[in-house]
C-alpha cells in the first residue's frame, strides 16, 4: 500500500514541468509610473528540456528570467519552479527555490578580488553543506571540465572574455542545479568562444540532466535548443506567428 503511493508520487514528480508559468503579469514602478512589462505569460518547460527565448531588446526576457530565478518577487498569476509556487511565497521558500537554479548573466559577474577557483567555490556557498576542502575539490574538478585546469589560480582580469564566461558557467553548474537560467551568455564573446560556451552548457546539462532556459540573439547557437520561444512587448508569441 505504502509502496504504491510512493511510486505514484514518483510518477507525478517526474511528469511535472521543471518550470510552469500561468497567467503571469509583472509591473515595475508605482502610482502614475506603474508600467506593465509582462502580460499573461503562459509557459511550461519540461525537465531536461533546452529552451531558447528570443525577442527584441526591452521585451521583458530578463524580467521573466529574474522572476524564475527568484531574483525578483513575482506579483500576480502563478510561477512554479519544480512544483513550488513562488507567487505569494514566503521568503524562505523563494530562497529554497533559488538553490535549484544556476544563473548565468550576460556580463559574467565574477568577483574581481577572487581567483577563478574561489569564484566557482562561491557557487557552493549557498548550499552550506560542503566543507571548504570539498568545495575546493569540486571547483577544481568542474574548472577542468570547462578546460580551465591551468587557470584555477588566475584572477578575472587575467582571463579572456571566453575564459571568464566559462568560469561563470562552472560557478552556475558546480552545485548541479536542476535549472539553469542563462541571460545572453554569449553576447560578449567572439563566434568561436560563444559556440564553445554553448556546447559546454549543453554537454554539462545533458550529463547532469538539468533544464536550460537561455535568452539569446545569437542565431548561430539556435540549434542547441529543443524549442525556441519568442517574446515581444511583454507577450509570448506562438512560434507559428513568427514568420508573419
Ligand atoms: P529584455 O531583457 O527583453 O531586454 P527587460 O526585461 O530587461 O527586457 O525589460 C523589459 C521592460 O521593463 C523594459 O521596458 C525595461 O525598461 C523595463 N525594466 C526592466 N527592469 C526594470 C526596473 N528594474 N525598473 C523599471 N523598469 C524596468
Ligand atoms: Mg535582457
Amino acid at each position: 500500500m505504502h509502496q504504491v503511493l510512493e511510486s505514484e508520487h514518483q510518477a507525478a514528480a517526474s511528469s511535472q514541468p521543471a518550470i510552469a508559468v500561468e497567467q503571469l503579469d509583472h509591473f515595475f514602478g508605482s502610482g502614475a509610473l506603474r508600467k506593465q512589462v509582462l502580460f499573461d505569460i503562459n509557459l511550461a518547460i519540461a525537465a531536461g528540456e533546452i529552451v531558447i527565448l528570443t525577442g527584441p531588446s526591452g521585451s521583458g526576457k530578463t524580467t521573466l528570467l529574474s522572476l524564475m530565478g527568484g531574483l525578483r518577487s513575482p506579483q500576480a498569476g502563478s510561477l512554479r519552479i519544480l512544483g513550488t509556487e513562488l507567487v505569494g511565497a514566503a521568503k524562505n521558500i523563494a530562497v529554497e527555490a533559488r538553490r535549484f537554479c544556476g544563473y548565468i548573466f550576460q556580463a559574467h559577474n565574477l568577483h574581481s578580488s577572487l581567483t577563478a577557483q574561489e569564484n566557482v567555490m562561491m557557487g557552493l556557498e549557498v548550499h552550506g553543506t560542503y566543507s571548504r576542502a570539498a568545495r575546493r575539490d569540486r571547483a577544481v574538478e568542474i574548472l577542468a571540465e570547462v578546460g580551465l585546469d591551468d587557470r584555477t589560480q588566475y584572477y578575472p582580469e587575467n582571463l579572456s572574455g571566453g575564459q571568464k564566461q566559462r568560469v561563470a558557467i562552472a560557478r552556475a553548474l558546480v552545485s548541479h542545479p536542476k535549472i539553469v537560467l542563462a541571460d545572453e551568455p554569449t553576447a560578449a564573446l567572439d563566434k568561436q568562444s560563444g559556440r564553445d560556451v554553448v556546447n559546454l552548457m549543453q554537454k554539462l546539462a545533458k550529463e547532469q540532466g538539468c533544464t536550460i532556459l537561455m535568452v539569446t540573439h545569437d542565431n548561430r547557437i539556435l540549434d542547441v535548443a529543443d524549442r525556441i520561444i519568442y517574446m515581444e512587448d511583454g507577450l509570448l508569441k506562438p512560434t507559428s506567428e513568427l514568420s508573419t
